[in-house]
């Protein structure tokens, strides 16, 4: 198999990773994600085209602004890499294919959710709203060539939206958000019933033995001050990337789109 696509698809990460560092910036503080251009959040100092390169101008700057010396978060070139490296794990895994463009938005979407979720504790409706609109699509699209999937794509995503929401409202909102009933919504999309389920159940069991040894820790912190969407998340990537290993008690072992 050939390198080249992984390598192509890692670059357009790089630079979807950067336009994701704007996003989780602004979308939370309801700013513009176009306007205006990127610029120096301590200085108001415009990035001109060479500072503004993925990855590569946080390391030339060594992580300072050029004009005022501020400290430029590591946070910056950690999301232009991780979206880089998904980007290509997405190419290695579905080949360059409509389902792999699909995944790699979800992929993308689940990146700015981690990130926004854990400043804000917010999963916001217009970050989930694309990756949802392409999980429709993707499903209806490969109806044609693998069968009835937009079915199981709605039934997978009703299957998750009802795991989740009986539990929003069985502990009226204190365990989780509203917006965790949404991610697992979308994730159902693209997930399918049975990996919905799978990834729904790992990211309780990945969630209680992380959060209950930090809720011991941290004495009496408010239970809804623990963001569950990075859980999710991370089950959700498994999911995409290694069916076999979160499905094992299932004994699935395919990939989503049954590529
Ligand atoms: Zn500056």
């Amino acid at each position: 198999m050939s390198a080249l696509p992984a390598i192509v698809a890692a670059i357009y990460g790089l630079f979807f990773g950067s336009f994701l560092n704007v996003v989780i910036y602004r979308a939370p503080r309801g700013e513009s994600v176009a306007f205006p251009a990127s610029h120096c959040p301590s200085c108001d100092h415009a990035l001109r085209v060479w500072e503004n390169v993925p990855l590569l101008s946080w390391l030339a700057l060594r992580g300072r602004c050029s004009h005022c010396a501020a400290p430029i978060s590591s946070r910056y070139p950690i999301v232009e890499a991780m979206t880089a490296a998904l980007f290509a794990l997405t190419a290695l895994v579905y080949g360059v294919t409509w389902e792999g463009a699909a995944v790699a938005v979800l992929a993308a979407t689940l990146v700015a959710v981690v990130f926004i979720d854990l400043d804000h504790l917010l999963i916001l409706d217009v970050v989930l709203i694309p990756a949802a609109l392409v999980g429709i699509a993707s499903a209806l699209a490969s109806a044609a060539t693998h069968g009835p999937r937009i079915g199981e794509a709605l039934l997978g995503c009703v299957v998750c939206a009802a795991i989740f929401g009986v539990l929003y409202l069985a502990t009226r909102g204190a365990g989780m958000g509203l917006g965790d009933v949404k991610l697992a919504a979308v994730l159902g999309l693209y997930l399918g019933v049975e990996l919905g389920l799978a990834a729904s159940l790992a990211a309780f069991v990945v969630g209680s033995i992380l959060l209950v040894p930090a809720l011991i820790v941290g004495g009496r912190r408010r239970r809804d001050a623990v963001p569950f969407g990075p859980f999710l998340v991370v089950a959700a990537l498994a999911a995409l990337y290694v069916p076999d290993v979160i499905s094992w008690p299932f004994h699935l072992g395919r990939l989503p789109f049954g590529t």
